[in-house]
């Protein structure tokens, strides 16, 4: 079975009497290189694997032939006997209908990869989702080694910005503390059936063992962290002040401890200064 071959994949959605859902994020690989590298780049044969959206199966059968064990969360009931058809000979796979951003992914590692020697999540993802699913898996601190997924180009340049560029925004300060962000590689937009308007990439974001810098408060960090991005074109001072009603007086005495100019953006600051700042901002 070629799952991105577009005739057998139309072929087997239209037996199942399958229609694709914008609303779900709906756009199938049809690039037969683009799953192997992924599940390549990120696992081997003691690894264990959370898929989320596996769709139709095409990346999950990857997944299954390299990984020791593979989890797949699909929200869309409608696929389970597409997914019976294309993953049902593989004996290392359990299929959850849920939504990801809703079920207890700690319980679900720590009960289904007993043998594993790392946990991993490899996806192509839903795209209206991307944020929120990074954001959950990286705040909840789960056990995993790294996530490896397919996402917006645009969304690839933002989460792997540098801290302190143009292309960064709140996310990438968040992806930045928790991981190491890295770019694999572009996927074209005609690699999808349906095909979306935009192009795709591949990220990988390597868990961190330790994060890179040391905060009295990891919640009020990332509060003014929101804070910075909130409106772009004003002054660091502007922003959080109107956004966490904070004195622009105190928030001035702050910038100038840490040496910086009261005219500075916030998107420009870089981590270690986001965090001196809130440091001092919150000080109580
Ligand atoms: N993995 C397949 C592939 O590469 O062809 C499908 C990827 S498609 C971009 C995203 C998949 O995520 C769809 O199958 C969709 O139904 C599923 N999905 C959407 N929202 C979800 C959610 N909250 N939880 C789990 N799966 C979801």
């Amino acid at each position: 079975m070629n799952l991105a071959d577009i005739n057998e994949i139309t072929e087997l959605l239209k037996k199942n009497g399958f229609s694709f859902k914008k609303s779900l994020g709906q756009n199938f690989l049809i690039d037969e290189t683009v799953c192997p590298r992924m599940a390549e780049s990120c696992l081997d044969q003691n690894s264990g694997v959370i898929e989320i959206g596996p769709g139709a199966g095409v990346l999950t059968r990857e997944l299954c032939k390299v990984a020791k064990k593979v989890v797949a969360i699909e929200l869309d009931e409608r696929l389970a006997p597409v997914l019976e058809t294309t993953v049902g000979e593989f004996s290392n796979i359990k299929i959850i209908f849920g939504d990801a951003m809703k079920l207890n992914l700690k319980e679900i590692i720590k009960q289904e990869f007993e043998g594993c020697s790392r946990v991993c999540v490899c996806a192509n993802l839903p795209y209206y989702i991307t944020s929120p699913i990074i954001m959950g898996l990286l705040e909840s601190k789960l056990p995993i080694d790294s996530i490896t997924v397919m996402v917006q180009k645009e969304a690839a340049d933002r989460l792997c910005a540098k801290v302190g560029s143009r292309e960064a925004g709140a996310v990438t300060v968040a992806v930045n503390y928790f991981s190491i962000a890295e770019k694999l590689f572009l996927v074209d937009r005609t690699s999808f059936l349906p095909a979306p308007k935009v192009d795709s990439a591949v990220i990988n974001l390597k868990i961190r063992e330790k994060p890179p810098i040391e905060l009295k408060d990891e919640a009020r960090f990332f509060m003014l962290s929101k804070a910075c991005f909130a409106q772009r074109r004003k002054t660091f001072i502007n922003t959080v002040s109107n956004t966490l009603n904070i004195d622009k007086n105190h928030l001035r005495n702050c910038l100038a401890k840490v040496g910086l100019a009261e005219t500075v953006r916030g998107e420009a600051l870089s981590m270690e200064e986001l965090a001196k700042l809130s440091d001092l901002i919150f000080k109580s």
